[in-house]
């Protein structure tokens, strides 16, 4: 374990102060060790996998951060899967994908872990990860066992891990069933997905969706240049709130929001992490004052943010 270690890099959206004590997991016995150690001793412990959906504060991380790179997976002829946390989503899909099991498709292009991925109930094209776990090996109470999913109360994009005070939970590995799928079949849904996904993907440096989208049909009904698609479906994408309210191109310091997607948070050269959660919270503003509905962040602040005083963009 090594101290005062910067996370910037091992974030997306590169920007952050350092972690108190720093640790890389290479294997679910390593994970597990540190979890632990850390709930049987009262440290707090905050694993990152491709640290592609969090923004650590500049003040830093107490306690523990543990990088999870622990990425074995174990596949039975009947498409059970195991698999450690640290391992890639997308890496998860070729591998099962290439034995002949389906069910992940949309995976492609999501970057991050598995650990990551359960924590938001990651996924896209009406699917997501939740779906096909039939056990978790978690370390919790200090005690290391397998549990049924249940645990993690998921719901679209969300998860017990992500509740304001959540509870001391490490994921260690996955349990998860897939069906048989012919491999053309398997291979020419994900590329229809992956190419959707060209044109639409942020540029590096970015977190993805900074908010979530909103479910509420009254406010999809109201807006008459929504597509028809959405309106009926009562969603109205993040993006095009931000859009409306001007954000697209926005920027302060090194944060901006994307021209060609509001609703991708980029770093343009240097910014801080104050740089960008000020920038979220104008939007957010700006979007409230507009529409009179909060929007979400999907992005997790981790560490201290205390001290934290958003900065105010000059308008002209
Ligand atoms: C270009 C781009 C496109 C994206 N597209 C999508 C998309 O289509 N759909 C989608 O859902 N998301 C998308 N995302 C967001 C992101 O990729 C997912 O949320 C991803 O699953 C996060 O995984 P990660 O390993 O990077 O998580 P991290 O950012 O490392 O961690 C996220 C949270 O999970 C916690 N955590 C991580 N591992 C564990 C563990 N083992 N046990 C307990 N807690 C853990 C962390 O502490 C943190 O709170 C996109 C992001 C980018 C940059």
């Amino acid at each position: 374990m090594t101290s005062n270690e910067s996370l910037s890099p091992y974030c997306s959206l590169k920007a952050g102060g350092t972690a108190e004590w720093f640790y890389r997991a290479f294997h679910a016995d390593e994970l597990a060790e540190v979890a632990i150690y850390a709930q049987q001793n009262g440290h707090t412990l905050t694993v990152i996998g491709g640290g592609s959906n969090l923004l650590p504060s500049d003040a830093g991380v107490p306690g523990i951060v543990a990088v999870n790179q622990s990425r074995g997976i174990w596949m039975s002829r009947t498409g059970e899967v195991i698999a450690e946390t640290g391992v890639w989503f997308q890496e998860l899909f070729l591998k099962t994908a290439q034995c002949g099991f389906g069910g992940l498709e949309y995976a492609v292009g999501i970057p991050g872990s598995v650990g990551g991925a359960l924590v938001s109930n990651a996924g896209a094209y009406r699917s997501n990860i939740s779906e096909h776990l039939v056990e978790l090996e978690v370390v919790q109470d200090g005690e290391r066992k397998w549990v049924s999913p249940d645990i993690m109360e998921f719901s679209y994009r969300d998860s017990i891990l992500r509740s304001p005070t959540p509870p001391a939970l490490v994921v260690l590995r996955i349990k998860i069933q897939l069906p048989a799928r012919p491999q053309k079949e398997i291979f020419d849904e994900a590329r229809d997905y992956q190419r959707q996904r060209i044109g639409k993907q942020p540029p590096p440096a970015s977190a993805g969706s900074f908010f979530k989208n909103i479910n509420d049909h009254e406010l999809a009904q109201s807006l008459s240049n929504l597509p028809e698609r959405l309106k009926s479906a009562g969603v109205v994408p993040a993006g095009y709130l931000l859009e409306n309210a001007g954000m697209a191109g926005f920027r302060l310091g090194g944060a901006m929001l994307a021209t060609r997607h509001a609703n991708f948070m980029l770093n343009v050269g240097g910014a801080t992490a104050t740089e960008i959660r000020s920038l979220a919270k104008y939007a957010r503003d700006r979007v409230f004052a507009q529409y009179g509905r909060d929007l979400e962040e999907e992005v997790l602040y981790l560490g201290d943010w205390s001290q934290f005083v958003p900065l105010v963009p000059e308008v002209n």
